[in-house]
């Protein structure tokens, strides 16, 4: 049963206003009141009648008041409705509401990359779907690799792509468990420690033939003490699979091995750890997730996860293998990225041209448009290289209604012309959204860039931007020309400008990192040209839209101005 026509209305105009940016459109929301008034003897005149008014109202309301009523009126309206719009990735298989557990593993090794953000939204997307539980689980099993600033880096590059997770852990912490459970394995039979050198094990394993170790029955299990305190050296233990199996990550794969190393966490408590096939299967299962996901490289492994927990008769997962991020031009993997830090060739984890996190938040990529960028892909399995142009096109069209727009010219040329009004102008710094405007000085003085120089001749009329037409009289390494008026023409270039009040400013222009696989030296390249006044006051750090050049986030405004070009 509804509540009054009022009440309705006004619960409905709260909910069409907060999903479309605080306007709620009258007629959408007459829709719904009137569907919600089916049956009873109300009349859809009398409901537009109260639906306009109540419109009008609700949309003289800052959008943060909408929703702040809208919380307090109709919640489930809130919550509804975003999770209509979001719902784009396919429904998961034996997935129950408020049963699903997912997860994140990264390794803590490295600054996340976007493919680290694939994974981290579809795990965390699933979860929000379901209303389920997301774990962030680091997976730090190899001292060797894990580094104690990158579990705060990782977690911080999460954060701001705006991910959220209701349980967070080591896999470190849970090294007793993972020695018992390796206990139960020997003792069953099902693990033994292998003393064999790795020449002898690789070729074993190549050959498909068993070595003596395998029949060593219980004394495995002194050895495996042995191993965790240090009074047994160069040996693993390794899972009784199949050392005939055709699938040659079956043929007793090591569970356990020794790395020296102190870990950033346990210090030298432990030197005994489990490699990624045992921690990642027990860990899966003992921390309940039910969906987890992994990138499809690891396929062949899967036989071996579920005859770890098979053996142990722990709980299986619903594992789903997903396709590896890879860019065109771009190093999506942490060891690719690494040498490129250490051998200089890039200037650190943020270098513009690098798709860590980091280095796409200082291009200016923002998280919404790595996160429709991410939803658009999916979760195929087919593996495939995409073009960087699809990230740039979520986020110009994230940033397009958003970002003040300005006048910089690349390469200016000198623009003098007779008889142009001497005036103060106020132009608005976006077309459509409501940001205000910036005032410009003008005389007779201008620069524009030298590539719209080129393709105009004499006697053309052009357009200066938000200004007035010039026609064009002389053209040499400056340009004269005379005013022609301020109405608007049909099919006059519309150029950009400065007047003689500019700032000097470089543009940075990141470019693919590899070509055919090689360095490319050229990825980095800089546009000099003239910023208008305005651009002096832009903080460092913001994004804004540079007219007829791109999108730029600035850099820096002292000693020199400096932006980077995040795309076209
Ligand atoms: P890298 O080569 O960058 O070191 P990794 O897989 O070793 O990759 P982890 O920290 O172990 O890095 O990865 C954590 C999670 O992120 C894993 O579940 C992994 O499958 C996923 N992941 C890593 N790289 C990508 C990628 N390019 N595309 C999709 N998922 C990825
Ligand atoms: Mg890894």
């Amino acid at each position: 049963m509804p509540g009054s026509i009022p009440e309705e209305a006004r619960k409905f105009a709260l909910q069409n206003s907060v999903q479309f940016n605080g306007k709620a459109n009258e007629k959408a929301v007459a829709g719904k009141v009137i569907a919600a008034f089916k049956g009873t003897p109300v009349t859809p005149q009398e409901i537009n009648l109260v639906v306009h008014e109540v419109v009008s109202e609700v949309n003289s309301l800052s959008l943060e008041q909408q929703r702040a009523e809208l919380t307090r009126l109709a919640p489930e309206l809130l919550v509804k409705e975003k999770k209509e719009r979001d719902f784009s990735l396919p429904p998961l298989p034996a997935a129950e509401k408020g049963k699903v557990v997912t997860r994140f593993p990264p390794e803590p090794n490295g600054y996340l990359h976007i493919g680290h953000a694939k994974a981290a939204i579809i795990d965390s997307e699933y979860a929000r779907m379901y209303d389920g539980k997301f774990i962030l689980r680091f997976d730090d099993t190899n001292p060797e690799n894990a580094q104690v600033e990158f579990y705060q880096a990782q977690k911080e590059d999460l954060q701001w792509l705006g991910i959220t997770w209701n349980e967070e852990y080591n896999t470190s912490d849970h090294l007793p468990v993972h020695y018992q459970l390796a206990r139960q394995l020997i003792i069953q039979g099902d693990a033994y420690v292998c003393t064999c050198s790795s020449e002898v094990i690789r070729d074993s394993r190549f050959k498909g033939i068993a070595c003596a170790c395998r029949s060593r029955g219980k004394e495995s299990l002194e050895l495996f003490e042995g191993l965790q305190n240090g009074t047994v050296k160069n040996a693993i233990l390794r899972l009784k699979a199949d050392m005939s199996s055709a699938n040659t990550a079956m043929r007793d794969p090591t569970l356990f091995r020794v790395i020296e190393s102190p870990h950033p966490l346990t210090g030298t408590k432990y030197r005994l750890w489990p490699t990624y096939d045992f921690a990642g299967a027990v860990e899966d299962s003992i921390s309940g997730v039910t969906h987890p996901f992994r990138t499809k490289e690891y396929e062949l492994r899967d036989e071996v996860y579920f005859y770890i927990l098979d053996k142990l008769k722990l709980r299986k997962p619903h594992l789903i293998e997903f396709a590896r991020l890879s860019i065109e031009g771009m190093p999506v993997s942490k060891r690719k990225i690494k040498p490129l830090i250490e051998q200089g060739l890039v200037s650190g984890y943020d270098d513009v041209r690098l798709p860590t996190l980091r280095g796409l938040r200082h291009r200016g990529i923002t998280p919404e448009a790595i996160r429709l960028f991410v939803l658009s892909q999916g979760t195929s399995k087919v593996e495939s290289v995409v073009d960087f142009s699809l990230v740039e096109a979520a986020n110009r069209k994230y940033l397009d209604p958003r970002v003040k727009r300005y006048f910089f010219v690349p390469q200016p040329v000198k623009l003098t012309v007779i008889g142009a009004p001497l005036k103060t102008k106020r132009i608005r710094l976006h077309p459509t959204a409501a940001m205000g405007e910036r005032e410009v000085k003008v005389s007779s003085t201008f620069y524009i860039p030298k590539e719209d120089v080129a393709r105009f001749k004499v006697g053309d009329t052009i357009r200066l931007k938000d200004l007035f037409n010039v026609r064009v009289t002389h053209i040499d390494n400056e340009v004269n020309g005379s005013y022609a008026g301020e109405k608007l023409l049909a099919d006059t270039a519309k150029i950009q400008w400065t007047s003689d009040q500019f700032i000097r400013m470089t543009v940075i222009v990141p470019g693919p990192i590899f070509v055919n696989d090689t360095f490319n030296a050229e990825s980095l390249r800089t546009v000099e040209g003239f910023a208008e006044q305005a651009v002096g006051g832009i903080p460092p750090g913001e994004t804004v839209q540079f007219e007829r050049f791109g999108f730029v986030r600035i850099e820096s405004q002292k000693p020199t101005l400096t932006g980077v070009l995040t795309h076209n």
